[in-house]
């Protein structure tokens, strides 16, 4: 970093201090784990998708929240706060990839497919997903989950002898099934490109779970060969991994888990051990500058490009639009979908 660009963040850093100041009460801020550790350093919460939207339900007192993180998770805040309050998203093209690989249409016609062999199916969306897909959970019986509870989930609708039809991310599906006891010949990969038949019905005797193929591009980058290496080079590391990585670097690795796992397994790991952790490389850094007593290093320098559309400079445009009274564009959900998603969401609350 230049002298330069060093003074520039320095002023930006103390006009968000002093922005904040001056709203006080009125304004809280979430950030998601995988932001920058500046902006993470500047917010009021930092969590995963399942803590910030325990934390956004509880924001009774506030007008304004500012949400740091992907577009689908200042949805959920929307969904979830009281309509008197106003919901701000840095950077509303900050979009999560792994969320627009299902789509509405694609996810009815396979719902109408699916559900036509006479199956009992329940819905279970992934929270990396848009809010229309939320709604229709909602709508047709079944919740939302996330990477820390999606096993709880679909142990629920296996107990209501029920399949889980779970999307859009199949490895997080592959995992949950097999840490159930759900072998892969009794698990149904529904390829939206692909998979829809012509004539027929989908051949889905004997499947205990459907899931959609999607993946994230930031955990399927992790190899095995990057768990023999880093084992090879460290001897008596631990390796922990996100159930969005693939299920052959999952069952390599010592632990696997949620973002807060991780974060929850590390901090109450003994001093002087060693960890190479699987997953977002902003979220590792910021694990990194707190648990200075262990050694922790990215299992692979992998960073969410859309986490990282979300700057310092625009964080501080928002709280300083909002100070000054200018319009900026709020973060909005259709109504009738807001109230479907609202239904799923707070299903997952009760169930966890
Ligand atoms: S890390 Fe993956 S799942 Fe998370 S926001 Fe980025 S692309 Fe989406």
């Amino acid at each position: 970093m230049t002298a330069d660009s060093s003074i520039r963040e320095r002023n930006i850093r103390e006009r968000i201090a002093a922005a904040r100041r001056e709203l006080g009460k009125d304004l809280v801020v979430l950030a998601h784990y995988y932001q920058n550790i500046d902006i993470v350093r500047s917010a009021d919460f930092v969590g995963d998708s399942l803590q910030l939207a325990r934390i956004a339900s509880r924001q009774h007192e506030t007008r304004y929240i500012v949400f740091c993180a992907v577009s689908f998770m200042a949805e959920m805040a929307r969904i979830l706060c009281e309509p008197r309050q106003k919901v701000f998203h840095p950077e509303p093209s900050a979009k999560c990839p792994l969320a627009e690989m299902a789509l509405i249409d694609d996810v009815e016609k396979a719902w109408e497919l699916l559900t036509a062999t006479g199956r009992h199916l329940m819905p279970v969306v992934y929270v990396n997903s848009r809010a229309d897909l939320k709604a229709f959970c909602g709508k047709n019986g079944g919740f939302v989950c996330t990477s820390a509870n999606a096993k709880e989930a679909m142990e629920y609708v296996l107990s209501r002898d029920a399949i889980p039809f779970f999307f859009p991310d199949e490895n997080l599906g592959s995992n949950t099934a097999h840490a159930m006891g759900i072998p892969d010949n009794e698990i149904f990969l529904w390829d939206p490109f692909h998979d829809i038949p012509d004539t027929g019905l989908p051949d889905i005797a004997g499947k205990k779970a459907i899931l959609w193929k999607g993946f994230c591009y930031v955990h399927v980058a992790f190899r095995p060969s990057d768990i023999e290496e880093i084992k090879k080079t460290h001897g008596d590391i631990s390796v922990i991994v996100h159930p969005e990585c693939t299920p052959d670097v999952v069952n390599l690795s010592d632990h696997v888990g949620s973002t807060s796992y991780i974060k929850s397994t590390i901090e109450a790991a003994a001093a002087g051990t060693k960890w190479a952790v699987g997953t977002e490389v902003n979220f590792v850094n910021c694990l990194r500058a707190d648990n200075p007593d262990k050694l922790i290093i990215p299992l692979r320098e992998c960073e969410c490009r859309d986490m990282s559309h979300v700057t310092l400079l625009k964080f501080l445009t928002v709280l300083e639009n909002i100070l000054e009274g200018k319009d900026q564009p709020e973060v909005t959900v259709d109504p009738g979908d807001a109230r479907y998603a609202r239904v799923a969401l707070e299903r997952m609350l009760a169930i966890t």
